[in-house]
């Protein structure tokens, strides 16, 4: 089993879900951004860990 592109991912370090159809508009996250086209600099916005930390969901 692949992960969905295009689903929502967990931080695994504070347990913070991005919604790609939410986006992260008040971090400048237009919703419908995918996680995978997140840039490789975004960080978790509650907790401020990398996109590493994240999981499918
Ligand atoms: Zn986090």
């Amino acid at each position: 089993m692949k992960p969905v592109e295009g689903g929502k991912y967990k931080c695994a370090k504070c347990s913070y879900v991005y919604d790609p159809e939410r986006g992260e508009p008040k971090h400048g996250t237009e919703p419908g951004t995918k996680f995978k086209d997140l840039p490789d600099n975004w960080r978790c916005p509650r907790c401020r860990k990398g996109k590493d930390l994240f999981r499918p969901v």
